[in-house]
């Protein structure tokens, strides 16, 4: 195989899944490989912390392709089998089982990898962490009623992990060291009805504290803190943050900050090398700073956009960023970058359903955070999302008056 003909994807996740398909569809005929270091076919994450844990589905019914997809598609699956070094100048990648692969354009999807903490008994039996099907599996083998299960970390892992746990019976406590949930991604209203319903639900949620050791012999039976108290439990899920997979990208050379640094058609610094998902780093056009997202659509969107950059278009990465997260019947939903914002509208869309409008200091809208049932909110944060997107000017009053219908403002737009 000569390297003219060749697409190489690293990482068989929800992005390298994705771009696998969409350069079949964008016509390349050529050889396609995806390089996956998991023993599964890729599969979608977001039900790993909600459905697999609380026992109504398996990972493996979250394939993002059916089986016989590599096979039609004339895609090469290496499953189990991971990349271990890329030779820029030869444009080769080394696998761990010594093959060597020529590449014609490379796309690096390596993802993320969970932050493991550096506190004694860190790595006892019973404490886990929630990256992929394994973590999953083993941690729904905790859960049932009665079980003690300690979480650290307030953000959304965790919190969806403690809503699981608890609808399996367990006994929740959630440690965080901030001073409140979600700190960098919604505002602290929208994380304060999710800390609300957890409570409710007979979670116990703790913040400002810091998690001293695991204690216990061989297997973790209890958490020290920084008050020297010991909260005693069965199980631990640490969920304090991931790091972007850089290492394989970092010693070919290519330029690294906070993830792989692209540019807006997701090139890494090398040409012929591009780099999409939880592992790069872009500046965004609305946003004008380099940011780095960690989200399913973010992924399933610069998929797209980097295999149609591979296949020789030049399609600028501009999407507004949407998130969700589902805890227990409650949605939360988010647009745009709310953190960016100093100032905020909130409209109430249902009995128990808000949505947030973040400004930046310049009165420009930034993000919008959804909480509440998925149908009283979606509509409207897709609206903020589209306002975002086309810089539409509009009055915070205005979003603030559930009476106005966001629509109009798409139509009326003030510049
Ligand atoms: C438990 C969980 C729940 C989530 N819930 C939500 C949600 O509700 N909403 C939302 O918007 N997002 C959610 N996400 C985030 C979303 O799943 C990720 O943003 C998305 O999976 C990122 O896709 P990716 O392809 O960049 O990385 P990944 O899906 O992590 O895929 C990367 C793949 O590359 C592999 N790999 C790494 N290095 C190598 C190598 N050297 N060689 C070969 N393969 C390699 C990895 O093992 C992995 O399979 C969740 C994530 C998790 C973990």
């Amino acid at each position: 195989m000569s390297a003219g003909d060749a697409m190489v994807v690293i990482g068989g996740g929800q992005c390298g899944a994705r771009a696998v398909q969409v350069l079949r569809e964008g016509g390349w005929e050529g050889a396609i490989t995806l390089i996956g270091d998991e023993a599964a076919h890729p599969y979608e994450r977001p039900p790993l912390s909600k459905a697999v844990l609380v026992g109504e589905r398996t990972p493996e019914q979250g394939a993002i392709h059916r089986e016989a997809f590599y096979r039609e598609q004339r895609v090469d699956l290496r499953s189990g089998c991971a990349a271990s070094k890329i030779d820029c100048a030869a444009r080769a990648v080394t696998l761990s089982n010594g093959e060597t692969l020529s590449y014609y354009r490379l796309l690096i999807a390596t993802g993320a990898e969970p932050r493991r903490m550096s506190v004694p008994g860190a790595d006892l039996a019973g404490v886990h962490v929630l990256r992929n099907a394994g973590d999953a599996l083993a941690i729904a083998g905790e859960l049932g009623p009665g079980r003690r299960i300690a979480v650290i970390g307030a953000g959304f892992i965790g919190l969806e992990v403690a809503a699981s746990a608890r609808q399996r019976g367990c006994e929740v406590v959630v440690f965080e060291a901030a001073p409140r949930a979600l700190m960098r991604a919604v505002p602290a209203e929208v994380a304060q009805c999710l800390v609300d319903l957890h409570c409710e639900r007979g979670v116990d949620v703790r913040f400002n504290v810091q998690v001293q050791r695991f204690e216990g012999e061989g297997r973790v039976k209890g958490i020290v803190l920084g008050d020297g108290s010991v909260v005693p439990c069965d199980a631990a899920v640490v969920g304090v943050g991931v790091a972007p997979r850089v290492a394989l990208a970092q010693e070919a050379g290519l330029s690294i900050d906070n993830g792989i640094a692209v540019d807006p058609m997701l090139r890494t610094s090398d040409p012929h090398i591009y780099a999409a998902g939880d592992v790069c780093s872009f500046v965004h056009p609305l946003y004008r700073r380099r940011i780095r997202l960690e989200c399913w659509r973010n992924a399933e969107d610069q998929a797209r956009v980097a295999a149609l950059n591979m296949l020789g278009r030049d399609e600028v990465y501009s999407a507004v960023p949407w998130f969700w997260s589902d805890q227990y019947d409650m949605t939360i939903q988010i647009a745009g970058l709310p953190a960016f914002g100093s100032t905020q509208a909130v409209r109430a869309t249902g009995a128990a359903s808000k949505v947030f409008f973040a400004f930046d200091e310049a009165g420009w809208l930034v993000g919008a955070s959804g909480v509440g049932q998925t149908g009283e909110i979606a509509r409207d944060v897709r609206v903020a999302q589209e306002l975002i997107a086309r810089r539409i000017r509009v009055d915070p009053e205005r979003l603030a008056d559930s009476a106005t219908k966001l629509k109009s403002l798409l139509a009326a737009a003030v510049h």
